[in-house]
């Protein structure tokens, strides 16, 4: 019989980088270009069948709040277990507010939380503004999972989430 691990999993990043885009993706296999926006937070669960038999809930957190109030963002993370911090690889200062979300999760969130940076968008390659190398150099500096994501076209989301998924202590 196999084994059942939840955890608790947070997205950060700047407002329409398609944070709420990719859960849609993960959680139900949908796109929409014209997405409201999420008012508050929106709270969801995926399962993921890992290949020994266990399988792990995520508990998914997607937050409107932190972009605009970021005195909020403490609550979201707080327990948190893991967090995909997401820029768009077409707007700059996305990765540099990716990149004080990974500061502020290393020093304040909890010590073992597996952190993944996904630079989504990545079917607007022509319009590319941030190089694959340079995030994943950061990435692997900073010892975070890394992808380049595209909620449109589902390249790298199940493989995204799969991945943290294998990352996560299990025992
Ligand atoms: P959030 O504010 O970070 O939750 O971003 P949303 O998920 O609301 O997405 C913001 C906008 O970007 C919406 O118009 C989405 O349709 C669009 N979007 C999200 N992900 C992608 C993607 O992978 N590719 C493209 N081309 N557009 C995307
Ligand atoms: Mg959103």
């Amino acid at each position: 019989s196999g084994k059942l691990y939840q955890f608790k999993l947070v997205l950060l990043g700047e407002s329409a980088v398609g944070k709420s885009s990719l859960v849609l993706r993960f959680v139900k296999d949908q796109f929409d270009d014209y997405r409201e926006s999420t008012i508050g937070a929106a709270f969801l669960t995926q399962t993921i069948s890992l290949d020994d038999n266990t399988t792990v809930k995520f508990e998914i957190w997607d937050t409107a709040g932190q972009e605009r109030y970021k005195s909020l963002a403490p609550m979201y993370y707080r327990n948190a277990n893991c967090a995909v911090v997401v820029y768009d690889i077409t707007q700059p200062s996305s990765l540099d507010k990716a990149k004080s979300w990974v500061k502020e999760l290393q020093r304040q969130a909890d010590p073992n939380i597996v952190i993944a940076l996904a630079g989504n968008k990545s079917d607007l390659n022509a319009r590319r503004a941030i190089d694959s190398e340079e995030a994943q150099a950061y990435a692997t500096d900073t010892g975070l999972l890394f992808f380049e994501t595209s909620a449109k076209t589902a390249v790298n989301v199940n493989e995204l989430f799969t991945s943290i998924a294998k990352k996560m202590p299990l025992e």
